[in-house]
């Protein structure tokens, strides 16, 4: 039913996120980390950009994190 989009690391290009597009507008501007590298990768429209990692605000999820919403 639903187009599901593969967010990749702007690092590594391994895949953090696979998920509907309506799903991926909510987590815009949030940040993750890429369990891979280990950098941190902020939501930014439909695609990730390098965050900072000396935000003190930071939100960081891992993958197992978004299953506890
Ligand atoms: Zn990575």
């Amino acid at each position: 039913m639903y187009k599901f989009k593969s967010l990749h690391c702007y690092h590594c290009k391994s895949v953090i996120l696979n998920l509907p597009d309506f799903e991926i507008s909510k987590l815009d501007g949030l940040s993750f980390q890429c369990e891979c590298c280990g950098h941190t990768n902020v939501l930014s429209g439909s695609k990730f950009s390098k965050g900072s990692d000396n935000d003190p605000l930071l939100n960081t999820f891992s993958f197992d994190a978004l299953y506890q919403f």
